[in-house]
This record gives structure tokens, sequence and C-alpha cells, in this order.
């Protein structure tokens, strides 16, 4: 037992506790009953607790854990039910906030508590390609999206990867790497720092993201090129409705054309990103031609979507946790 204890905390040291609990940097005077039913590991950490007269504290006997004290906190606050609303808040909760929780969530095997985290992520990084609101600019959506329960800054991207690895959501894996390709080498290659860790790719994946970017460029011209083909070829683009304004039509779709060439829609990787909106509101095409021209888009957004699971090396795509 170490010979002094850190800062007990303000709410997590109960009087009728039974254990003590010393993380680092701060500790903690809880319920064996309690952490118990939540986790088989604080269980078993229990069973094998030093009870002799010398390991304990104020009659409790001390688990001596190495977690970082703040994180443990957040952790047994919410096992404790005293903030029950953790993952479903009226402000969006910091992604290395949820990152320490999951984790010890994962490390002392709570499993309500990593679905609770799991369900948060996969609301953030979506596999569902229908969800239009979303990919119309995911980039904004994942920092400060108005149903996004996480807040995530671009170099939180590369700590996504490594936690959905480790609470094992292979959709949020796929879905975080194909945002670290468009965040640029700099965000990407410098990692991240989380309270006292620091988190970085692998080289591995850091390999895989540059070829990965590569072919999302391709995917996105195969994308963008929906609109030059059906100025080049009008006929080709099946319309339900009949274009009667063919020239008129034409015309406009020029001008999208120059528009997105303009905006570097182009010469992007995000292949992904939902157009429908920027094609109705920035285009004088009539109706059927829209539609036409928005099918299309979509049919090739979803050929790059089933992509990314060969792309980023997981297997089946999509997975079924999506
Ligand atoms: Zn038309």
């Amino acid at each position: 037992m170490r010979d002094q204890l850190d800062p007990q905390h303000d709410i997590l040291w109960f009087d009728d506790g039974n254990v003590v609990v010393a993380a680092r940097g701060m500790s903690f005077k809880l319920h064996k009953s309690v952490l118990a039913l939540h986790s088989t590991v604080f269980l078993e950490l229990f069973d094998s607790l030093d009870t002799s007269e010398s390991h304990l504290h104020g009659g409790c006997p001390v688990l001596c854990v190495n977690d970082y004290g703040p994180d443990l906190a957040r952790l047994l606050l919410v096992v404790y039910g005293s903030d029950r609303r953790y993952f479903a808040r009226d402000k969006p909760l910091s992604f290395s906030e949820l990152r320490s929780v999951a984790l010890l969530a994962q490390k002392y095997q709570i499993e309500e508590i990593i679905s609770e985290a799991c369900a948060c992520l996969k609301i953030a990084f979506t596999a569902q390609m229908n969800d239009e609101a979303y990919w119309e600019r995911p980039a904004e959506y994942i920092r400060s999206g108005p149903t996004n329960p996480l807040w995530c800054e671009d170099r939180d991207l590369v700590g996504v990867v490594s936690l959905a690895r480790a609470v094992r959501c292979p959709s949020v894996e796929v879905m975080a790497l194909y945002h670290c390709c468009r965040i640029g080498a700099g965000v990407l290659f410098s990692g991240v720092q989380y309270d006292d860790m620091e988190v970085e790719l692998s080289r591995e994946d850091l390999r895989t993201c540059v070829n990965a970017t590569d072919l999302l460029y391709q995917h996105n011209t195969y994308v963008m090129n929906a609109l030059t083909d059906m100025f080049a070829y009008p006929s080709e683009t099946p319309r339900i409705i009949p274009c009667r304004t063919s020239a008129d039509c034409k015309n406009a779709l020029g001008l999208l054309i120059a528009s997105g060439l303009q905006n570097e829609q182009f010469s992007s990787p995000r292949a992904l990103e939902c157009l429908d909106r920027w094609i109705d509101e920035q285009s004088e095409m009539c109706y059927g031609c829209r539609e036409a021209l928005k099918n299309v888009v979509n049919e090739r957004r979803k050929e790059v979507f089933d992509q990314l699971g060969a792309m980023f090396g997981v297997e089946p795509w999509p997975p079924v946790d999506s």
C-alpha cells in the first residue's frame, strides 16, 4: 500500500464505503458491492486484496490502480449514477472525456458503458450514407453538429481510430480513417495528446491513410464527373421527368461545374459528401435534370462507400455493428 493516499475525491469518498481505491493523483472510498455489480474485473481485484492490518486505511482495504485519478472519477460517477446523462447531454461531450471513460470501461469490462460510448461514436462517425444532414458537411458536423453528442476536433480523429479499435467498433474505425484522409499530413503525423498520454497513428495506419487519400481523390473525381458526363452526354443521364428546357439546363449545369471548380470540389478527397443541397440551391436546372444528376452522384457516392472496407482493411464491410 502507498504510504500516503492522494487527495480524496469530493463526492466519491463515502463514509460508509468499504474499499479505498487509490488512483494516480486521487483516491476514492467506495462500495465493493456497487463496483462488483458492474464489473467482474473489480470483483476479482477485491478477491485478491491484502486485508492484513498493515494494508488497511481507516479499516478499509486499499486497491491501488495506475489509472489517472480524474479519468477514473468520471467513470465512477457514471457507475454510481450521479452522471446518468453522461452520454446524452444538452451540450456535446468532448471526445477526450468520452475517450477516458470508454477506455476505463473497457479495462474494467463495464459493458453498458462501453455500448453507450460506441453508440455515441456511431452518431458522430456514422456509416449510414442516407443521413443527408450529416453528409452535407461531415467535418462541421463532427466538430459541432446540432444533433451530435460528441465534440471532436480534427486532431481527435487519430484518437478516434485508436479508441474504436480498443472498444471494437469497426464501422467507427473506418469512418474515422476516412476523415483522417482530409485533415492533412501535419495533423495526421503529429498525433494528439490526452492528459498524460500521446496517441499517434501507427506507420501502417499512416501508410493506409496516404494510399487511401490518393484513392479518395480519384473517387471524388469519379463522383464529380457525374456533372461533366451529364454536360457532355446529356441524353445518357436517365431522367424520370423529361427535360423541356435542355439548352437552359445545359447552361445552368455549366455554371454549376464552374462553381464546383472554383470551390475545389473537383480536387478534394471528400468523395462521400452529399451534393444534393448544392445542386438544388445553386443550379437553375429543371426539376427533372436536378433529380437525375443527384441520382447519378448518389449512386457513385454509394459505390465509393462500398469500397471503404477494402481501402482501410476492415472486412466485412459494412460491418454488422454499423
Ligand atoms: Zn432540364
